[in-house]
């Protein structure tokens, strides 16, 4: 049977293109355009997750992904615009799972919808190498990073927080540096913004095999990376 998608988006060029790539990678896709009507579908089609705007006519992703939050673990993707709602999503504790900031490729969003679909039916993404570590790779040209050859799906800052951490093994960088670092372009970055990367990077990287303990956590110091 199909996996089902609730799409909240009202911009129309951007619903149909995401529409378009879902439907043909064989979801069946409810597309709405009011947070408002996202619930209503929520509730009458139960889904199998869904992907929300944060800026909608009626209101906003993140009060449609509490109101579900009370009541379900659907996984939630939301589609953010600006760094600022990047900096919510990851820093109100919303639960989503994962988010896609705009300008994206419709196949990055239905990528990360099928990693987020595996990773909650409990099913491994890739199996883990056997009897060796996973190893990872970093290609700054392509500004991409491999684990055991398979590009790893991240976010541009994720991409410049593993990068910035692979680069110098074993270093421990202080949440400011790596404000620095990898948010130069971002000077209102809050610091826990850095603590959500982390969080969202070890669960991409688990899903892809490697240890959640490549990137430790020193205590009132900061974070560091160990291969
Ligand atoms: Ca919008």
């Amino acid at each position: 049977m199909a996996q089902r998608i609730l799409l909240l988006e009202d911009e129309p060029a951007i619903a149909d293109t995401l529409l378009y790539t879902l439907t043909s990678e064989g979801f069946e896709v409810t597309h709405v355009r009011l947070a408002s009507e996202a619930l209503a579908a929520f509730r009458a089609q139960a889904p199998d997750l869904a992907i929300l705007d944060v800026g909608v006519p009626d209101g906003n992703g993140f009060d449609v992904c509490r109101a579900i939050r009370k009541t379900s673990e659907l996984p939630i993707v939301f589609l953010t615009a600006r760094n600022e709602e990047i900096d919510r999503v990851l820093g109100l504790e919303l639960g989503a799972d994962d988010y896609v900031s705009k300008p994206f490729s419709p196949r990055e969003v239905c990528a990360r919808v099928r990693a987020i679909l595996r990773r909650s039916a409990g099913r491994p993404a890739a199996p883990a190498a056997s009897g060796e570590a996973a190893t990872l790779q970093l290609d700054e040209t392509a500004q991409r990073i491999r684990c055991a050859g398979q590009p790893l799906a991240l976010t541009r800052y994720e991409y410049l927080l593993l990068a910035t951490l692979l680069k110098r093994p074993q270093r421990i960088f202080s949440r400011a540096e790596l404000m620095d670092l990898v948010w130069g372009d971002a000077p209102d970055t809050a610091d826990r913004t850095v603590d959500a990367h982390v969080k969202l990077l070890r669960a991409k990287l688990r899903e892809a095999g490697v240890s959640a303990e490549l990137i430790q956590t020193h205590r009132n110091m900061g974070y560091s990376l160990h291969i």
